[in-house]
């Protein structure tokens, strides 16, 4: 039998409150080129240590710039 390696697809996703445009946090391409998950801060926040239900209430990314309307925006808060 043939084995395979399982490959971990990651997305967190957020719509623009001023254009509708789904926006990856971890892609720079929907950040206007910016590099929001610095020093993982996207993901720390998003996978914790600890209890994922109080510590989402908590996840914030602030001066998200949107790639189509280069509106900015603030995150707060995550559901999965
Ligand atoms: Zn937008």
């Amino acid at each position: 039998m043939k084995t395979a390696r399982a490959r971990l697809g990651i997305e967190v996703l957020v719509d623009c409150p001023n254009c509708d445009y789904l926006i990856n946090l971890l892609d720079e391409k929907d950040t206007n080129g910016v590099n929001v998950n610095e020093d993982g801060l996207v993901m720390k926040q998003a996978c914790p240590n600890g209890n994922w239900f109080e510590l989402h209430e908590k996840f914030k990314v602030k001066n998200v710039t949107c790639s189509r309307c280069k509106k900015q925006l603030d995150v707060k808060g995550i559901d999965w």
